[in-house]
């Protein structure tokens, strides 16, 4: 017996998603044709304007790009010398939204960079180089460590500098927005694991590794776009279901997995939408989010310029680089609620996908999450915490990406936008202020919770 009330529009668009080229053919001319689409470059705009005009040969309404002005970042030169105790230079890459460097200082070894090895080595990194890899599960934590999170350690800690050196063999070195979203405090630079290796020999050999760190990066006044396009619905005043990817890559690479493996996704549930599902009784909007890389700055524009929106949003449900190989859950933002209507869908829909709870800070969902909307993602319940792979290095290219994992998201993303557009129960509201900040009270989410606290210590010492 099938039960699921969707069957024939769910048959159309999937049968659709599953025999058409298009989501390989726009996640080709994402990458091959306009590049990193990173924020400032000619491509990022380009892609901006092609999306748009897909979206409104799909037949979407109310197609149209939000500009957001922004404190852009463009990469300049940077050299790496070592001044003793030998003379050489190292290949180097500078971490977006960091400060031009001229600087001369010694290294000190951080390790992973977790809050044990920072408070270790107390006061000695005062005035120095902290040089910390990108592991992101450093010995003796069980969570996620972000980047910006060593990097404001180590800025904290009163360092002049930061070396972040990739974990993986292999890949050169990983980028990454410091910052927040603003300029960062102190110059910061990524090495190879190879390079790094070399540094942490060097140093425990001979003691002290005195280096020259010099770019020439600039910070000036940009323009990025939100693209944003509807299935207007047919209430009266209808909710929004939004389904949201960002579009920008990191500039070294062409970003393919991440984000535009999801971004496609998010495109071609929109295409079937369009062209099958009709007008449901609330409406589906789709966000194509820009400079989400270095620091949400896209989709925190989009919470701040629609204030009047966000008690009429049913669910934001982010995308994130979806299209990837691996498995498809759905985590939600702590909506314990949720779980039963989303593990009802499960099984009427005959589609293998876990619910799971977690809360992070480090995509488009976040600002919404903060704003109290629900939220949730695409991404894997159990959450792999070995770090990003080729993910973040010139790595992350269209090869990587499969066409199974690109349909798998967008057919259940359509699928599931239906059925939270239909449905008449939806137990979950806006939360209050005071409500977002006990989420952080919860055990799991301390460690979380004390990072945004760091962040903002950093920042307003860095402004005071
Ligand atoms: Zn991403």
């Amino acid at each position: 017996m099938n039960d699921n009330p969707y069957l024939s529009i769910d048959r159309q668009m999937v049968g659709d998603i599953y025999t058409s080229p298009e989501v390989m053919d726009n996640l080709t001319i994402l990458c091959d044709d306009f590049g990193s689409r990173f924020g400032g470059t000619e491509g990022e705009r380009q892609a901006a304007e092609f999306m748009k005009a897909k979206l409104e040969a799909y037949g979407l309404q109310n197609v149209h790009l939000e500009p957001v002005e922004y404190l852009g970042w463009r990469r300049g030169e940077v050299t790496l010398e070592i001044l003793s105790p030998l003379q050489m230079t190292l290949p180097c890459i500078t971490l977006p939204h960091a400060p031009a460097a001229d600087l001369e200082a010694s290294i000190v070894d951080v390790g992973d960079g977790s809050e044990a090895d920072f408070e270790r080595l107390g006061d000695a990194l005062k005035g120095k180089i902290a040089m910390v890899t990108s592991r992101t599960q450093p010995r003796g934590m069980n969570r996620w460590v972000h980047r910006n999170e060593k990097y404001g350690r180590s800025f904290m800690a009163g360092a002049a500098g930061f070396i972040f050196v990739n974990h993986y063999p292999g890949y050169g070195p990983a980028t990454g927005g410091v910052g927040d979203g603003d300029e960062g405090p102190i110059p910061a630079i990524s090495l190879a694991l190879e390079d790094g290796a070399f540094l942490a020999r060097l140093l425990r050999r001979k003691g002290e590794v005195r280096i020259r760190l010099h770019s020439t990066d600039a910070f000036e006044q940009m323009v990025s776009w939100n693209v944003i396009a509807d299935l207007p619905g047919t209430a009266q005043n209808p909710e929004i279901v939004m389904l949201g990817c960002h579009y920008d890559g990191h500039d070294i690479s062409q970003g393919a997995e991440d984000p535009a493996s999801g971004t496609v996704a998010v495109m071609e549930a929109a295409r079937v939408l369009a062209q099958y599902a009709g007008p449901r009784k609330n409406t589906i909007r789709f966000a194509l989010w820009g400079i989400e890389e270095i620091g949400l700055i896209g989709s925190t524009a989009y919470v701040a310029q629609h204030p009047e929106e966000l008690d009429r949003i049913r669910f934001y449900f982010n995308m994130d680089g979806a299209g990837h190989g691996k498995r498809k859950d759905v985590v939600l933002n702590e909506w314990p609620d949720l779980e039963p209507v989303f593990e009802e869908w499960q099984k009427s829909m005959a589609l293998d996908f876990s619910v799971g709870e977690s809360v992070s800070a480090h995509s488009d969902h976040y600002p919404f999450l903060m704003a109290g909307v629900p939220t949730g993602g695409m991404e894997m319940v159990e959450h792999d915490l070995s770090g990003r792979g080729y993910g973040h290095t010139r790595y992350d290219t269209l090869d990587k990406v499969g066409e199974r994992g690109l349909r798998e998201a967008a057919a259940m993303a359509a699928r599931l936008a239906i059925r939270i557009a239909d449905a008449a129960e939806w137990p979950a509201a806006r939360r209050g202020q005071e409500a977002v900040a006990a989420l952080f009270d919860k055990q799991q989410y301390q460690d979380e919770a004390a990072i945004f606290a760091k962040i903002r210590a950093y920042k307003e010492k860095l402004q005071g």
